[in-house]
């Protein structure tokens, strides 16, 4: 027998498949096995067993040990991956990587075994007088124990220390007692408390529906579009508990940080053990049995962030997408893969029904729906007809005319007293990390910039330090001008840094909590800060847009959004849009239990028109006029725009390889220019990243131009060069 090999070597070189001889193995398809390539020895995938081969035999190596027990990559992820291989021009050990933990490769974890005493069979139902004598009650005690307490036996380790050692030893020497090896399980969040009241809600007649369109089909798409606050989360939980009782499995997807203890609760409330959690805040150990518990069928559900659309479980019945317009359904490492395609997949092949869900749909999404290629399922209203929070816009150039140049407006600041002292909590946005964004010079306008990267430096003031938030660099801050040696050096832009400190001495004795990427580096921050705010011990929450999802905090009624032009004015076609979904998403958490919220939105274009669809909460007013422009300008979905990014040190070698892709870009061009209505190659916006230089190709096509688009991925793979990276995407998420 042969077993046709994939390589664990991430090489467009290495990219093929191998043959070797089997010898004398009992290898599976989907198996691990050691070989031995080139002069080294390394892991690699089975995909396919064969009875011949074309090398020659004194060519053929052998397989030099199997890996794993039992296959680890099912058939219909091998499917996947060809998929994958031909839509998203990847490396077929790039995406077998995605299948499975990491740590797995390099036998870096494994299943955590531990000793286990059982009583033997023959001796369960017996008298134990026959074999225990009178007097030996160490050995009668540990005898009932492990019969009527622990049945399927206990843990060596925990037994030792209840019961006594010598009569365990005495019960294993005569054969009452076996000792197995037995797998324990490392159960992530195990200290994570049950809900205390579980109330049983009724749905609404909107959730309702829904639910009952969701469970009465198969293979469908389906777009859950409600408002903040319209009970989504329940009818996911509804839709997964009927899919399990179909005796199918589920996943469901969450952005990493909405996956809050909360979220966490609601899952292991319903579904108990059920449920495997996919998340990157797991140890190694824990990630790997969680994932186990998905391959073996145990796990009936996956809950995780974007890497858990890859969980390995049988007969899906639904996958759900929570917040699909988020970002970070987009993976913009390499592998570069888009979620949905990956979801949509899934779905086609298991008949399963794919739910995307959000209260601001992105626009493509809400278009598709309105085009019946998805059906479009509605909540219009907060649950309990709780109302939607007040949003008021506030002009922040007359702020200043009026000679308040301070961060907060009137307005704000006086809410913000009050709501304070009314006892209830805030939560303040700005999405902007650090103390100060820029440090510019006043004299010659010179800004601090990383020397690895074409970026200015923000200043940390906890570290005392400019930081580069492309590659971490760190430096000394600036006490004069390193041009002119002016001492008038000027902060630029606030982050959350300086926002909290502005806050806590405005209110001293409230507590004021922060969370941005700084403050949450460590593990369990995250949910301690969200803890801490839940628990009351903070009046306010200042935070990046990792506050802006899917917390409840029902004592919130007041969020404050500092400067929400923020990613308005980005050279993107998705910068309104953006900027839509971010103030509605954070103005959604105020007022969402029994008080009512308020929002101050503070601006410096309080006219530009998106402001009064957030105002109003028109998500349908905002994507009539948004799908209008879209369709004028033809930007997506009236088009598909192609980024070719290339970017190397060498800045030589990299300009020559985009030349060559250019050139087959534009001999395409040539033959079908009716699919092109813009092309064009120039240095990327950040010309520069952790020493690399950055150059790209912008194309935009018409939707039908599939052949151009995979034309022009296969012109990228075409031109790979040694030491420079690049790679094609479609609709990127950032043009930077
Ligand atoms: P969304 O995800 O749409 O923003 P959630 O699912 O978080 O909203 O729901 C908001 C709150 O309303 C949650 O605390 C949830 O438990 C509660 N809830 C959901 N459905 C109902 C219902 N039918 N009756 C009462 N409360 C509900
Ligand atoms: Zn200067
Ligand atoms: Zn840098």
């Amino acid at each position: 027998m042969y077993a046709e090999v994939i390589i664990d070597i991430a090489a467009a070189e290495v990219d093929r498949i191998f043959d070797y001889d089997c010898g004398g193995f009992d290898i599976k398809r989907g198996m691990r096995v050691s070989v031995p390539f080139g002069r080294m020895r390394t892991e690699g995938f089975v995909i396919g067993l064969k009875d011949t081969t074309d090398v020659p035999p004194e060519k053929i190596k052998a397989v030099s040990a199997v890996l794993d027990r039992a296959p680890i990559i099912t058939d219909e992820m091998f499917d996947l991956m060809e998929y994958m291989r031909r839509k998203m021009h990847l490396l077929r050990v790039d995406i077998l990587r995605l299948f499975i933990p990491a740590a797995m490769r390099g036998g870096r974890v494994k299943e955590l075994t531990r000793r286990l005493a059982v009583i033997a069979e023959e001796y369960r139902d017996r008298d134990p007088d026959e074999f225990i004598r009178k007097g030996a009650l160490a050995q009668r005690e540990l005898y009932d124990y492990l019969t009527c307490d622990k049945p399927d036996g206990e843990y060596v380790s925990e037994l030792t220390k209840i019961m006594s050692a010598s009569a365990l030893r005495n019960f294993a020497e005569r054969g009452i007692v076996r000792i197995v090896d037995a797998e324990k399980r490392r159960v992530p969040y195990s200290d994570l408390p049950a809900s205390e009241n579980v109330a049983q809600i009724v749905l609404t007649d909107e959730q309702k529906r829904a639910c009952d369109e969701i469970c009465s089909s198969a293979g469908k798409t389906f777009l859950l579009h409600g408002v903040t606050g319209s009970g989504k989360t329940e009818v996911y939980l509804r839709c997964i508990r009927h899919t399990l009782d179909l005796g199918k499995t589920a996943i469901m997807l969450v952005p990493e940080i909405s996956l809050t203890p909360q979220m966490l609760r609601n899952f292991r409330d319903r579904f108990g053990d059920e449920v495997a959690i996919l998340h990157s805040g797991l140890g190694q150990g824990e990630k790997f049995d969680e994932w186990r518990k998905c391959l073996t069928g145990e796990a009936k559900v996956a809950l995780g962030a974007r890497s858990a659309i890859f969980a390995p479980l049988k007969n899906l019945g639904v996958i759900i997408i929570d917040e699909e317009h988020d970002q970070s359904y987009v993976s913009e490492r390499k592998p570069r893969y888009v979620t949905s395609a990956v979801a949509e997949w899934r779905k086609t092949v298991n008949n399963a029904n794919l739910v995307l869900g959000s209260a601001t749909p992105s626009i493509e999404t809400y278009y598709a729906a309105k085009c019946g290629k998805i059906k479009l399922l509605e909540l219009t209203g907060r649950v309990n007809g709780r109302p939607l929070p007040e949003v008021r816009v506030v002009d922040m150039c007359r702020e200043i005319r009026r000679g308040n140049r301070s961060i907060f407006s009137d307005e704000l600041r006086d809410e913000l007293k009050k709501c304070v002292s009314d006892g209830n909590q805030a939560m303040v946005f700005l999405n902007r990390r650090g103390y100060a964004s820029y440090v510019m010079c006043r004299v010659c306008g010179f800004v601090a910039k990383c020397e690895r990267c074409d970026v200015s430096l923000v200043y940390h003031k906890e570290e005392n330090r400019l930081k580069c938030h492309y590659c971490g660099n760190l430096y000394e801050p600036l006490s004069e001008c390193p041009e002119c040696g002016s001492k008038f050096i000027k902060e630029g832009y606030i982050g959350t840094e300086k926002v909290a400190g502005v806050l806590a001495e405005m209110f001293p004795s409230s507590g004021v909590l922060r969370m941005d990427n700084d403050s949450t580096r460590t593990k369990g921050a995250h949910a301690k800060i969200l803890g801490d705010f839940g628990a009351k011990k903070a009046d306010i929450l200042v935070g990046t847009q990792m506050i802006a999802k899917g917390h409840d905090f029902p004592d919130v009624t007041l969020v404050g959004i500092l400067d929400a032009d923020m990613s308005l004015h980005i050279a993107d076609y998705r910068s309104v849009e953006r900027t839509f979904q971010l103030t509605t998403q954070v103005a959604g958490r105020a007022g969402r239990a029994s008080l009512p919220g308020k929002v101050i939105l503070q601006t410096y274009t309080p006219h530009h028109y998106v402001y009064n669809y957030v105002r109003t909460g028109d998500y349908k007013g905002f994507y009539e006029k948004e799908i209008n422009l879209r369709e004028v300008t033809k930007y997506p979905p009236f088009a598909k725009i192609i980024r070719v990014l290339v970017s190397g040190t060498d800045d030589k070698k990299a300009s020559g390889v985009l030349k060559n892709i250019y050139e087959k870009v534009g001999a395409l061009k040539e033959a079908h220019p009716e699919k092109f209505i813009y092309l064009a190659y120039m240095r990327s916006p950040v010309k520069k990243i952790m020493d690399e230089f950055r150059m790209q190709i912008l194309a935009r096509l018409t939707v039908d131009a599939n052949d151009i688009e995979d034309g022009i991925y296969t012109a990228v793979d075409e031109c790979k060069t040694q030491g420079i990276t690049s790679y094609a995407e479609t609709n990127p998420i950032k043009l930077s």
